[in-house]
């Protein structure tokens, strides 16, 4: 991480109370880290810690109770230009009764770019993920994984500095998903794009990242940051039969299980 550089994302004391029967639950708890410019960072935390708030407070799709987002020096009050989202329910973030071109078009028109460029645009995402050709399909035409490139393929076309990922490979098969984090890796490094991605995996988290957040249960802190030391070039067979992986996964997983035994001190007030 470069210190000296203003970071491409500043997460500052966030915190988020959702209203509850009888009060508020807190689920984040001023939650402070920063994202340097070009990193790939990955956030893990058990489920329902708070993941998807923090995704959102940081995407401008929900406000935060405290503190704020900072995206490239502008504080956060609503979907920043510079950031484009991938969720983890490719079914529900693509338009059924849209061909896959479209779908990949659509988030382009707020760009004010020619009919043309836009075009440029979507054939070439759609080449970068491997799925050239299937403009004019319908995504249910399509594999569950090769749906997840589509939206992979939306969210680049936008040309993002930041890409926010939701636990995007989820819902889909261990080959479909190993080739899937292989594309985020070499999308990343030829884009030089700033990637958060989000999974509960701790074997994703150490494989993708060059550094791990370590979320704890609600109200959610950053519990450890983990560097990954594995170097540039990752394989799914070399990579994870390395014994620094097989360490640094025994660390990430050690502070998730201290954090799923903490009593869950969410204030239900
Ligand atoms: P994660 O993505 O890590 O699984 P979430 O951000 O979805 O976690 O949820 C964090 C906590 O906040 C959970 O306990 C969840 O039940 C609660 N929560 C999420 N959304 C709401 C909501 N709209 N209203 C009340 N509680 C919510
Ligand atoms: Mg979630």
């Amino acid at each position: 991480m470069s210190q000296d550089s203003a970071p491409m994302l500043r997460v500052n004391k966030i915190g988020k109370d959702y209203p509850t029967e009888g009060g508020v639950f807190t689920a984040l708890d001023e939650l402070t880290f920063d994202v340097a410019e070009g990193e790939l960072l990955c956030l893990v935390g058990p489920s329902g810690c708070g993941k998807t708030t923090l995704l959102r407070c940081v995407a401008g799709l929900m406000k935060p109770t405290r503190g704020e987002a900072i995206v490239d020096g502008t504080p956060v009050s609503g979907p920043p230009e510079a950031t484009a989202v991938v969720f983890q329910e490719y079914g529900r973030s693509l338009f059924p009764w849209m061909r896959v071109g479209a779908n990949v078009e659509l988030p382009l028109r707020r760009l004010g770019l020619t009919r043309g460029e836009r075009r440029e645009r979507v054939t070439e995402a759609l080449d970068l993920v491997g799925l050239s050709g299937t403009a004019r399909s319908y995504p249910w035409q399509l594999s569950g994984g090769m749906q997840q490139r589509v939206a992979i393929a939306r969210a680049i076309a936008y040309r993002p500095r930041l890409l926010l990922m939701d636990e995007p490979f989820a819902a889909v098969d261990a080959q479909t998903r190993a080739d899937l984090e292989d594309l985020i890796r070499d999308l990343w490094r030829r884009l030089g794009v700033t990637i958060v991605f989000i999974t509960h995996d701790i074997d994703e988290s150490v494989y993708l990242g060059q550094r791990v957040l370590v979320l704890s249960s609600p109200p959610t802190t950053i519990r450890a940051e983990i560097e990954v030391d594995l170097g540039a070039d990752r394989d799914q067979v070399d990579t994870r039969n390395d014994p620094a992986f097989a360490e640094l996964r025994t660390r990430v997983w050690g502070e998730i299980q201290a954090a799923k035994r903490e009593p869950s001190h969410g204030k239900r007030v």
